[in-house]
């Protein structure tokens, strides 16, 4: 038997009712045992078409012989039986069931992700689920729910927007600072061009990214910080650049200067596609007109590379598919890697602007 826990929300008809009758059907659905069912709480809209009806929220746990994709095809079943439709992405509905966790299996099928993508800042699933589930672990961070809730409940939580150069990660981090009234810590200095094997150059700069998040006094920020880097992004970058013995010498460096700073509870992760690389790279290419500005404007922490645009592309995919690992795997996850992870797609910066602020409004 597998532990499901299984997130609820109404915000249309009579909540308490769907939810109720929600739970009923789940109780008495073949090859499902009901074993908890939190209280539910009214919680504000977030993310959808604005003029909403407030949420009630709640969450349950079962136990089941079901695997995930049936699990997800009696969740749907629940909510067609309530009249659930789907007309907006975010909009109103009689009641929406997500499977939250399943056991501590990862699944990513086109239909299915598990964990859900984006329970691990959202406060309304974070705190019904603590009720009745808190010590379930969340296999892609390797901590606890609880220790999710823990940690979107500090009181200025830091959110580093992440990803490659050209994925927009500094024009969404502003948007996002801007938003949610946080502050905007920029990296101060690029990532470094293209250097000779072992050159300081690397070393410079993680100093120097380092110092903002070391400064007394931003922690006092009233809504928390937006930074649109990462460290680890440093290490990442230069696993290209560096011959292996540098590059270990890097990463210990890192390790000792992160424990200078302070560490970002959220990362915001950018996926850009190969065509919207492409696309950024050929634009800033046609701006600059010449090879070592390709990032410049794409960008401001930009790589300078000195190669045709569809080697740079490659080198940027490369980049990114190592910062998921980094942020995600479960055999090579940076020490450093925040408790909460949420993946954007970087394709349209209008759209990840708005994920990422989702993300960041449902911490509150
Ligand atoms: P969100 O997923 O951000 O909470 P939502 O619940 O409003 O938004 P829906 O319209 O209910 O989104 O679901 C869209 C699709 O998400 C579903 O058709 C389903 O295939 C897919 N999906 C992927 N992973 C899950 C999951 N873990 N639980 C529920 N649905 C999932
Ligand atoms: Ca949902
Ligand atoms: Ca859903």
């Amino acid at each position: 038997m597998a532990r499901c826990l299984i997130g609820c929300g109404s915000n249309l008809g009579k909540r308490r009712e769907q939810l109720d009758r929600a739970v009923e059907l789940l109780r008495f659905m073949p090859g499902v045992a009901l074993v908890a069912v939190s209280r539910f709480r009214e919680t504000r809209p977030v993310g959808g078409p604005v003029g909403q009806d407030a949420y009630l929220n709640g969450a349950c746990l079962i136990e089941t012989d079901l695997p995930p994709e049936d699990v997800l095809g009696m969740l749907a079943a629940v909510e067609n039986t309530l009249h659930r439709e789907r007309l907006e992405r975010w909009g109103e509905r009689t009641i929406d069931l997500d499977l939250l966790l399943y056991e501590d299996l990862v699944v990513e099928t086109a239909e299915l992700t598990v964990p859900h993508p984006r329970m691990a800042t959202r406060r309304f699933v974070l705190e019904p689920s603590v009720e009745i589930a808190g010590d379930l672990t969340i296999p892609t961070a390797s901590c606890t729910v609880r220790d999710l809730l823990d940690n979107i409940s500090v009181s200025h939580p830091l959110v580093a927007v992440v990803g490659v150069p050209g994925s927009g990660a500094h024009e969404v981090a502003e948007a996002v600072a801007d938003a949610t009234l946080s502050r905007l810590v920029r990296a101060p200095v690029p990532l470094p061009a293209a250097l000779p094997p072992g050159s300081a150059a690397w070393s410079q700069t993680l100093s120097s990214w380092a110092r903002p998040l070391a400064a007394a006094g931003w922690h006092d920020e009233p809504h928390g910080a937006i930074a649109d880097f990462w460290l680890d992004s440093l290490a990442v970058a230069a696993a290209d650049e560096l011959p292996r013995e540098s590059l270990a010498r890097l990463e210990a460096e890192l390790d000792a200067v992160a424990r200078t700073t302070i560490q970002p509870h959220v990362a915001i992760l950018l996926v850009a596609d190969a065509a919207t690389l492409e696309e950024r790279v050929a634009f800033s290419c046609r701006q600059a007109d010449r090879w070592s500005n390709v990032f410049a404007d794409v960008t401001r922490s930009g790589v300078a590379v000195c190669t045709a645009p569809d080697v740079a592309v490659a080198t940027l995919m490369r980049m990114q598919e190592r910062l998921v690992e980094r942020l995600r795997s479960r055999e090579a996850r940076s020490p450093r890697a925040p408790k909460a992870v949420v993946v954007v797609p970087a394709d349209d910066l209008g759209r990840a602007t708005a994920e990422a602020t989702a993300a960041v409004e449902a911490m509150l």
